[in-house]
Protein backbone atom coordinates (compact mmCIF):
# COMPACT_ATOMS: atom_id res chain seq x y z
CA UNK A 1 0.00 0.00 0.00
CA UNK A 2 1.42 3.18 -0.97
CA UNK A 3 1.75 5.69 1.61
CA UNK A 4 -1.34 8.10 0.62
CA UNK A 5 -4.10 5.53 0.49
CA UNK A 6 -2.14 4.47 4.04
CA UNK A 7 -2.86 7.79 5.35
CA UNK A 8 -6.37 8.20 4.28
CA UNK A 9 -7.37 4.71 5.45
CA UNK A 10 -6.21 6.02 8.70
CA UNK A 11 -8.11 9.25 8.54
CA UNK A 12 -10.80 7.16 7.87
CA UNK A 13 -10.82 4.82 10.59
CA UNK A 14 -10.13 8.03 12.84
CA UNK A 15 -13.06 9.61 11.19
CA UNK A 16 -15.35 6.74 11.83
CA UNK A 17 -14.30 6.78 15.29
CA UNK A 18 -15.16 10.40 15.97
CA UNK A 19 -18.40 9.45 14.31
CA UNK A 20 -19.24 7.24 17.14
CA UNK A 21 -17.47 8.76 19.96
CA UNK A 22 -20.35 10.45 21.75
CA UNK A 23 -21.95 6.31 22.03
CA UNK A 24 -19.45 4.77 22.23
CA UNK A 25 -18.88 2.40 25.72
CA UNK A 26 -16.79 4.91 28.14
CA UNK A 27 -14.79 2.39 29.48
CA UNK A 28 -14.12 -0.74 27.58
CA UNK A 29 -15.83 -4.02 28.02
CA UNK A 30 -13.50 -7.07 29.51
CA UNK A 31 -13.75 -8.84 26.45
CA UNK A 32 -11.88 -5.73 24.57
CA UNK A 33 -9.67 -5.40 27.43
CA UNK A 34 -8.88 -9.79 27.20
CA UNK A 35 -8.03 -8.81 23.47
CA UNK A 36 -5.38 -6.77 24.04
CA UNK A 37 -3.14 -10.12 24.35
CA UNK A 38 -3.62 -10.05 20.77
CA UNK A 39 -0.92 -7.23 20.74
CA UNK A 40 1.57 -9.86 22.84
CA UNK A 41 3.57 -10.74 19.50
CA UNK A 42 7.30 -11.59 19.48
CA UNK A 43 9.07 -8.83 18.43
CA UNK A 44 9.57 -9.60 14.28
CA UNK A 45 12.61 -9.92 12.69
CA UNK A 46 10.84 -9.30 9.33
CA UNK A 47 8.83 -5.88 9.52
CA UNK A 48 5.11 -6.89 8.44
CA UNK A 49 2.95 -4.80 5.89
CA UNK A 50 2.60 -1.10 7.52
CA UNK A 51 -1.57 -1.59 6.42
CA UNK A 52 -1.84 -4.66 8.71
CA UNK A 53 0.11 -2.84 11.52
CA UNK A 54 -2.64 -0.15 11.54
CA UNK A 55 -5.45 -2.57 11.01
CA UNK A 56 -4.57 -4.37 14.05
CA UNK A 57 -4.21 -1.43 15.98
CA UNK A 58 -7.61 -0.45 15.27
CA UNK A 59 -8.81 -3.83 15.72
CA UNK A 60 -7.90 -4.56 18.58
CA UNK A 61 -7.05 -0.87 19.87
CA UNK A 62 -10.02 0.80 18.88
CA UNK A 63 -12.31 -0.89 21.56
CA UNK A 64 -9.85 -0.69 24.66
CA UNK A 65 -9.86 3.44 24.43
CA UNK A 66 -11.21 4.99 27.34
CA UNK A 67 -13.84 7.19 25.54
CA UNK A 68 -11.84 10.33 26.94
CA UNK A 69 -12.60 12.04 24.15
CA UNK A 70 -16.28 11.84 24.32
CA UNK A 71 -19.20 14.04 26.09
CA UNK A 72 -19.53 11.42 28.91
CA UNK A 73 -16.09 11.19 30.34
CA UNK A 74 -16.03 13.26 33.93
CA UNK A 75 -12.95 11.61 34.84
CA UNK A 76 -9.94 13.92 36.32
CA UNK A 77 -9.67 17.22 34.10
CA UNK A 78 -8.68 16.16 30.54
CA UNK A 79 -10.95 17.98 28.18
CA UNK A 80 -11.72 16.02 24.55
CA UNK A 81 -9.79 17.53 21.74
CA UNK A 82 -11.65 20.41 19.78
CA UNK A 83 -11.74 19.74 16.31
CA UNK A 84 -9.87 23.02 15.35
CA UNK A 85 -7.11 21.98 17.40
CA UNK A 86 -7.34 18.27 16.13
CA UNK A 87 -7.64 19.09 12.64
CA UNK A 88 -4.24 21.21 12.88
CA UNK A 89 -2.53 18.33 14.82
CA UNK A 90 -3.74 16.16 11.31
CA UNK A 91 -1.62 18.16 8.82
CA UNK A 92 0.93 19.29 11.15
CA UNK A 93 1.82 15.60 11.17
CA UNK A 94 2.16 15.45 7.59
CA UNK A 95 4.61 18.50 8.63
CA UNK A 96 6.45 16.69 10.60
CA UNK A 97 7.90 20.05 12.19
CA UNK A 98 10.71 20.11 14.86
CA UNK A 99 9.37 23.30 16.77
CA UNK A 100 12.84 23.61 18.59
CA UNK A 101 13.80 27.42 16.70
CA UNK A 102 13.42 29.36 13.68
CA UNK A 103 15.77 27.62 11.86
CA UNK A 104 13.74 24.44 12.50
CA UNK A 105 10.76 25.74 11.52
CA UNK A 106 9.82 29.28 10.28
CA UNK A 107 5.73 28.21 10.24
CA UNK A 108 6.24 26.97 14.01
CA UNK A 109 7.76 29.52 15.45
CA UNK A 110 6.04 31.67 14.03
CA UNK A 111 2.65 30.43 15.60
CA UNK A 112 4.11 29.36 18.79
CA UNK A 113 5.25 33.04 19.60
CA UNK A 114 2.10 34.36 18.10
CA UNK A 115 0.39 31.79 20.78
CA UNK A 116 2.33 33.23 23.51
CA UNK A 117 0.88 36.59 22.59
CA UNK A 118 -2.62 35.27 22.20
CA UNK A 119 -2.47 33.45 25.36
CA UNK A 120 -0.81 36.35 28.31
CA UNK A 121 -3.79 38.35 26.23
CA UNK A 122 -6.40 35.70 26.80
CA UNK A 123 -5.31 35.23 30.27
CA UNK A 124 -4.44 38.71 31.05
CA UNK A 125 -1.32 37.76 32.37
CA UNK A 126 1.83 40.35 31.95
CA UNK A 127 2.45 40.92 28.58
CA UNK A 128 6.25 40.76 28.97
CA UNK A 129 6.09 37.23 29.93
CA UNK A 130 8.42 34.56 28.03
CA UNK A 131 5.78 31.55 26.76
CA UNK A 132 6.96 28.20 26.33
CA UNK A 133 5.35 25.11 24.96
CA UNK A 134 5.76 21.74 27.00
CA UNK A 135 4.77 18.29 27.25
CA UNK A 136 2.69 18.98 30.62
CA UNK A 137 2.28 21.33 33.33
CA UNK A 138 4.86 18.87 35.00
CA UNK A 139 7.57 19.38 32.99
CA UNK A 140 6.27 23.36 32.65
CA UNK A 141 6.06 23.28 36.19
CA UNK A 142 9.45 22.08 36.60
CA UNK A 143 11.13 24.21 34.14
CA UNK A 144 9.39 27.53 35.83
CA UNK A 145 10.64 26.73 39.66
CA UNK A 146 13.91 25.85 37.96
CA UNK A 147 13.98 29.30 36.43
CA UNK A 148 12.46 30.26 39.66
CA UNK A 149 15.28 28.91 42.21
CA UNK A 150 17.98 30.08 39.33
CA UNK A 151 16.88 33.53 39.59
CA UNK A 152 16.81 33.49 43.69
CA UNK A 153 20.63 32.38 43.18
CA UNK A 154 21.69 34.71 41.37
CA UNK A 155 20.28 37.62 43.49
CA UNK A 156 22.53 36.52 46.31
CA UNK A 157 25.65 36.21 43.48
CA UNK A 158 25.38 32.56 43.36
CA UNK A 159 25.25 30.96 39.87
CA UNK A 160 24.02 27.59 39.96
CA UNK A 161 24.76 26.86 36.28
CA UNK A 162 28.39 26.84 37.05
CA UNK A 163 28.88 26.33 41.13
CA UNK A 164 25.79 23.73 41.42
CA UNK A 165 23.70 23.38 44.61
CA UNK A 166 26.41 22.11 46.96
CA UNK A 167 27.12 25.25 49.50
CA UNK A 168 24.68 27.57 47.62
CA UNK A 169 22.24 29.59 49.86
CA UNK A 170 19.46 28.11 50.93
CA UNK A 171 16.09 28.45 49.01
CA UNK A 172 12.97 27.62 50.81
CA UNK A 173 9.97 26.74 48.82
CA UNK A 174 6.50 26.99 50.64
CA UNK A 175 3.55 24.75 49.46
CA UNK A 176 -0.13 24.39 50.15
CA UNK A 177 -1.39 21.91 52.19
CA UNK A 178 -3.13 20.40 48.98
CA UNK A 179 -0.50 20.82 46.50
CA UNK A 180 -0.48 18.80 43.39
CA UNK A 181 1.48 15.84 43.48
CA UNK A 182 3.32 16.72 40.31
CA UNK A 183 4.30 20.17 41.82
CA UNK A 184 5.72 18.11 44.48
CA UNK A 185 7.59 15.53 41.99
CA UNK A 186 8.72 18.58 40.36
CA UNK A 187 10.29 19.94 43.43
CA UNK A 188 11.72 16.50 44.51
CA UNK A 189 13.55 16.13 40.88
CA UNK A 190 14.63 19.62 41.63
CA UNK A 191 16.40 18.37 44.62
CA UNK A 192 14.74 20.64 47.20
CA UNK A 193 13.43 17.20 49.43
CA UNK A 194 9.96 16.25 50.13
CA UNK A 195 11.13 16.59 54.23
CA UNK A 196 12.20 20.34 53.47
CA UNK A 197 9.41 21.79 51.66
CA UNK A 198 7.49 24.68 54.12
CA UNK A 199 3.28 23.34 54.24
CA UNK A 200 1.11 26.45 53.91
CA UNK A 201 -2.18 25.15 55.83
CA UNK A 202 -5.10 25.92 54.45
CA UNK A 203 -8.92 26.67 54.50
CA UNK A 204 -11.81 24.41 54.73
CA UNK A 205 -12.11 24.91 51.13
CA UNK A 206 -8.63 23.59 50.37
CA UNK A 207 -6.82 26.85 49.89
CA UNK A 208 -4.17 28.98 51.83
CA UNK A 209 -4.95 30.43 54.36
CA UNK A 210 -3.02 34.34 54.28
CA UNK A 211 -3.41 34.37 58.28
CA UNK A 212 -1.47 31.09 58.77
CA UNK A 213 1.25 32.08 55.91
CA UNK A 214 4.64 30.61 56.90
CA UNK A 215 7.12 33.28 57.43
CA UNK A 216 8.45 34.21 53.28
CA UNK A 217 11.45 36.04 52.91
CA UNK A 218 13.43 37.28 49.22
CA UNK A 219 14.77 33.60 49.07
CA UNK A 220 11.84 31.84 48.94
CA UNK A 221 9.65 30.38 46.51
CA UNK A 222 5.58 30.48 47.53
CA UNK A 223 3.32 27.73 45.20
CA UNK A 224 0.24 28.48 44.78
CA UNK A 225 -2.64 26.67 43.06
CA UNK A 226 -5.22 28.30 40.42
CA UNK A 227 -8.09 24.98 40.48
CA UNK A 228 -7.59 22.84 43.41
CA UNK A 229 -8.12 18.86 42.11
CA UNK A 230 -10.43 17.95 44.64
CA UNK A 231 -12.52 21.34 45.76
CA UNK A 232 -11.48 23.13 42.21
CA UNK A 233 -10.99 26.53 44.33
CA UNK A 234 -8.26 29.33 44.06
CA UNK A 235 -5.81 30.24 46.51
CA UNK A 236 -6.26 33.81 47.67
CA UNK A 237 -4.31 35.84 45.40
CA UNK A 238 -4.48 39.22 46.52
CA UNK A 239 -3.12 39.03 50.40
CA UNK A 240 -0.93 35.97 49.56
CA UNK A 241 1.15 37.65 46.81
CA UNK A 242 0.91 41.27 48.33
CA UNK A 243 3.01 39.12 51.30
CA UNK A 244 5.02 37.78 49.00
CA UNK A 245 6.15 40.68 47.15
CA UNK A 246 6.65 42.47 49.75
CA UNK A 247 9.66 40.58 51.01
CA UNK A 248 10.53 39.98 47.42
CA UNK A 249 9.31 35.64 47.13
CA UNK A 250 9.27 34.21 44.52
CA UNK A 251 5.24 32.93 43.48
CA UNK A 252 4.51 30.32 41.24
CA UNK A 253 0.84 29.40 39.94
CA UNK A 254 -0.10 26.09 39.27
CA UNK A 255 -2.95 26.49 36.87
CA UNK A 256 -3.39 23.27 34.98
CA UNK A 257 -6.87 23.78 34.47
CA UNK A 258 -7.53 26.59 36.76
CA UNK A 259 -5.90 29.31 34.82
CA UNK A 260 -9.14 28.93 32.16
CA UNK A 261 -11.13 30.50 34.87
CA UNK A 262 -9.31 33.78 34.01
CA UNK A 263 -11.78 34.15 31.17
CA UNK A 264 -14.72 33.48 33.37
CA UNK A 265 -17.52 35.76 33.91
CA UNK A 266 -16.43 35.02 37.30
CA UNK A 267 -12.76 35.82 36.76
CA UNK A 268 -12.29 38.91 39.31
CA UNK A 269 -13.98 36.34 42.01
CA UNK A 270 -11.93 33.73 41.80
CA UNK A 271 -8.58 34.50 40.13
CA UNK A 272 -8.19 38.30 41.05
CA UNK A 273 -4.25 39.39 42.08
CA UNK A 274 -3.13 36.44 40.36
CA UNK A 275 -1.63 38.28 37.38
CA UNK A 276 0.70 39.45 40.35
CA UNK A 277 2.65 36.19 40.54
CA UNK A 278 6.41 35.58 39.08
CA UNK A 279 5.70 32.23 36.60
CA UNK A 280 2.33 30.01 36.10
CA UNK A 281 1.78 26.56 34.77
CA UNK A 282 -1.29 25.71 32.65
CA UNK A 283 -2.56 22.75 30.28
CA UNK A 284 -3.39 23.38 26.50
CA UNK A 285 -4.79 19.63 26.67
CA UNK A 286 -7.10 19.90 29.54
CA UNK A 287 -9.31 22.66 29.61
CA UNK A 288 -8.52 24.31 26.36
CA UNK A 289 -9.38 20.74 24.49
CA UNK A 290 -6.29 20.59 22.59
CA UNK A 291 -4.94 16.89 21.76
CA UNK A 292 -2.42 15.64 24.07
CA UNK A 293 0.41 16.87 24.70
CA UNK A 294 0.47 20.34 25.33
CA UNK A 295 1.53 22.49 28.34
CA UNK A 296 2.36 25.80 28.76
CA UNK A 297 5.05 27.84 31.20
CA UNK A 298 4.50 30.99 31.31
CA UNK A 299 7.31 33.46 33.66
CA UNK A 300 6.82 37.42 34.17
CA UNK A 301 10.76 37.55 33.98
CA UNK A 302 11.38 36.22 30.19
CA UNK A 303 15.40 35.92 30.79
CA UNK A 304 14.82 33.90 34.09
CA UNK A 305 13.24 31.58 31.85
CA UNK A 306 15.43 31.25 28.82
CA UNK A 307 18.54 31.14 31.11
CA UNK A 308 17.57 28.41 33.09
CA UNK A 309 16.48 26.30 30.06
CA UNK A 310 18.84 27.52 27.58
CA UNK A 311 20.25 25.18 25.18
CA UNK A 312 22.40 26.96 22.91
CA UNK A 313 25.10 24.43 20.97
CA UNK A 314 27.12 25.67 18.39
CA UNK A 315 25.46 23.79 15.89
CA UNK A 316 22.26 25.39 17.18
CA UNK A 317 22.52 28.27 18.20
CA UNK A 318 19.43 30.32 18.29
CA UNK A 319 17.17 33.44 19.45
CA UNK A 320 17.79 33.65 23.51
CA UNK A 321 13.94 32.84 22.98
CA UNK A 322 13.43 30.32 20.87
CA UNK A 323 11.13 27.43 22.47
CA UNK A 324 13.85 24.99 22.48
CA UNK A 325 15.07 27.84 25.21
CA UNK A 326 12.00 28.02 26.73
CA UNK A 327 11.00 24.47 28.00
CA UNK A 328 12.87 20.88 28.83
CA UNK A 329 12.44 20.02 25.49
CA UNK A 330 14.93 20.69 22.76
CA UNK A 331 13.04 18.80 19.89
CA UNK A 332 9.19 18.28 20.14
CA UNK A 333 6.13 18.81 17.58
CA UNK A 334 4.96 22.33 16.98
CA UNK A 335 2.58 21.77 20.30
CA UNK A 336 1.55 25.57 20.49
CA UNK A 337 -0.28 25.03 17.17
CA UNK A 338 -3.07 23.43 18.29
CA UNK A 339 -3.21 25.77 20.94
CA UNK A 340 -2.90 28.66 18.19
CA UNK A 341 -5.84 26.77 16.15
CA UNK A 342 -8.17 26.54 19.50
CA UNK A 343 -7.66 30.29 20.31
CA UNK A 344 -8.11 31.21 16.60
CA UNK A 345 -11.12 29.25 16.09
CA UNK A 346 -12.88 29.56 19.74
CA UNK A 347 -12.00 33.28 20.15
CA UNK A 348 -11.97 34.97 23.58
CA UNK A 349 -15.45 34.75 23.51
CA UNK A 350 -15.99 31.31 22.90
CA UNK A 351 -13.61 30.17 25.60
CA UNK A 352 -15.16 31.74 27.82
CA UNK A 353 -18.58 30.30 27.44
CA UNK A 354 -17.18 27.13 27.07
CA UNK A 355 -15.92 27.62 30.55
CA UNK A 356 -18.98 29.31 31.79
CA UNK A 357 -20.86 26.14 30.58
CA UNK A 358 -18.86 23.70 32.19
CA UNK A 359 -19.23 25.74 35.49
CA UNK A 360 -23.26 25.69 34.69
CA UNK A 361 -22.95 22.14 33.85
CA UNK A 362 -21.07 21.16 37.34
CA UNK A 363 -23.38 23.23 39.36
CA UNK A 364 -26.55 21.14 37.54
CA UNK A 365 -24.74 17.91 38.04
CA UNK A 366 -24.20 18.66 41.91
CA UNK A 367 -28.08 19.70 42.29
CA UNK A 368 -28.98 16.80 40.84
CA UNK A 369 -26.62 14.38 42.77
CA UNK A 370 -27.75 15.82 45.95
CA UNK A 371 -31.58 15.82 45.01
CA UNK A 372 -30.72 11.87 45.04
CA UNK A 373 -29.47 11.52 47.69
CA UNK A 374 -25.40 12.21 47.36
CA UNK A 375 -23.32 14.64 49.46
CA UNK A 376 -21.82 16.93 48.01
CA UNK A 377 -18.93 18.01 49.54
CA UNK A 378 -17.27 21.53 47.30
CA UNK A 379 -18.82 24.28 46.90
CA UNK A 380 -18.38 23.80 42.92
CA UNK A 381 -16.79 27.38 42.33
CA UNK A 382 -15.23 25.88 38.96
CA UNK A 383 -16.09 22.61 37.43
CA UNK A 384 -15.54 20.21 40.27
CA UNK A 385 -18.13 17.97 41.94
CA UNK A 386 -16.71 16.09 44.42
CA UNK A 387 -19.44 13.33 46.08
CA UNK A 388 -19.49 11.00 49.19
CA UNK A 389 -22.27 8.91 50.71
CA UNK A 390 -23.56 9.23 54.30
CA UNK A 391 -23.23 6.70 56.44
CA UNK A 392 -20.08 5.48 53.95
CA UNK A 393 -17.17 6.56 56.26
CA UNK A 394 -14.66 3.86 54.43
CA UNK A 395 -15.91 4.80 50.85
CA UNK A 396 -17.22 0.81 49.99
CA UNK A 397 -20.57 1.84 48.81
CA UNK A 398 -19.15 4.53 47.01
CA UNK A 399 -16.52 2.65 45.01
CA UNK A 400 -18.66 -0.48 44.50
CA UNK A 401 -21.28 3.03 42.64
CA UNK A 402 -18.03 3.77 40.72
CA UNK A 403 -17.46 0.06 39.79
CA UNK A 404 -20.81 -0.47 38.65
CA UNK A 405 -20.75 3.04 36.53
CA UNK A 406 -17.66 2.31 34.79
CA UNK A 407 -18.99 -1.47 34.00
CA UNK A 408 -22.06 0.28 32.79
CA UNK A 409 -19.84 1.56 30.31
CA UNK A 410 -22.53 4.67 30.41
CA UNK A 411 -19.84 7.08 32.15
CA UNK A 412 -16.26 7.15 34.10
CA UNK A 413 -15.02 9.14 36.98
CA UNK A 414 -12.31 8.72 39.36
CA UNK A 415 -11.81 8.12 43.23
CA UNK A 416 -10.06 10.70 45.52
CA UNK A 417 -9.30 11.47 49.00
CA UNK A 418 -10.14 14.32 50.78
CA UNK A 419 -9.15 15.71 54.19
CA UNK A 420 -8.65 11.71 54.52
CA UNK A 421 -11.69 10.33 53.97
CA UNK A 422 -12.76 8.79 50.66
CA UNK A 423 -15.16 10.38 47.97
CA UNK A 424 -15.22 10.25 43.84
CA UNK A 425 -15.07 13.31 42.10
CA UNK A 426 -16.77 14.29 38.49
CA UNK A 427 -15.08 17.07 36.11
CA UNK A 428 -16.62 18.69 33.58
CA UNK A 429 -13.82 19.71 30.68
CA UNK A 430 -14.85 18.55 27.39
CA UNK A 431 -16.67 20.57 24.79
CA UNK A 432 -19.15 17.97 23.77
CA UNK A 433 -20.23 17.55 27.29
CA UNK A 434 -24.30 19.19 27.74
CA UNK A 435 -27.20 19.09 29.67
CA UNK A 436 -28.35 15.91 28.61
CA UNK A 437 -25.07 13.75 29.60
CA UNK A 438 -25.37 15.43 32.76
CA UNK A 439 -28.79 14.52 33.20
CA UNK A 440 -28.02 11.13 32.17
CA UNK A 441 -24.87 11.01 34.69
CA UNK A 442 -27.32 12.16 37.39
CA UNK A 443 -30.05 9.39 36.18
CA UNK A 444 -27.44 6.67 36.08
CA UNK A 445 -26.01 7.32 39.08
CA UNK A 446 -29.61 7.84 41.04
CA UNK A 447 -30.53 4.37 40.19
CA UNK A 448 -27.32 2.75 40.73
CA UNK A 449 -27.79 4.36 44.11
CA UNK A 450 -30.88 1.98 44.70
CA UNK A 451 -29.24 -0.82 43.66
CA UNK A 452 -25.58 -1.00 44.73
C1 LIG B 1 -3.16 17.77 35.81
C2 LIG B 1 -2.57 18.70 36.81
C3 LIG B 1 -1.19 18.92 36.88
C4 LIG B 1 -0.23 18.16 35.99
O1 LIG B 1 -0.49 18.40 34.66
P1 LIG B 1 0.05 17.41 33.53
O2 LIG B 1 -0.14 18.16 32.27
O3 LIG B 1 -0.78 16.19 33.62
O4 LIG B 1 1.48 17.14 33.84
C5 LIG B 1 -0.72 19.83 37.78
N1 LIG B 1 -1.56 20.51 38.59
C6 LIG B 1 -2.89 20.33 38.56
C7 LIG B 1 -3.76 21.15 39.47
C8 LIG B 1 -3.45 19.42 37.67
O5 LIG B 1 -4.78 19.25 37.62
Amino acid sequence: MDELALIRDADNRAASYLAGVADRRVFPDADALAALWAFQEPLPRLGRPAAETLDLLDRIGTPATVTSNGPNYFGFVIGGALPAAAAAERLMLAWDQCASSFDNSPVAATLEKLAGQWLLEALDLPRESAVGFGTSATACGLACLAAARRSLLARKGWDVDRQGLAGSPAVQVVVSETVHVTVRKALRILGFGLDNLIIASTDDYGRVDPARLPRLDDMTILCLQAGEVNMGEFDPFIPLIQAARAVGAWVHVDGAFGLWARLSSDAVRLTAGLDGADSWTTDGHKWLNTPYDGAIAICRDARALADAMNSDAAYAAADPFAQKNLTLEFSRRARGISVWAALRTLGVDGIAGMVDRHRALARRLADGLRATGYEVVNRVVLNQVLIRLEGDEDGARLTRIRKAAEASGELWFGPTIWRGRPAARLSISSWRTGEAEIDHAIAVLASLRETV
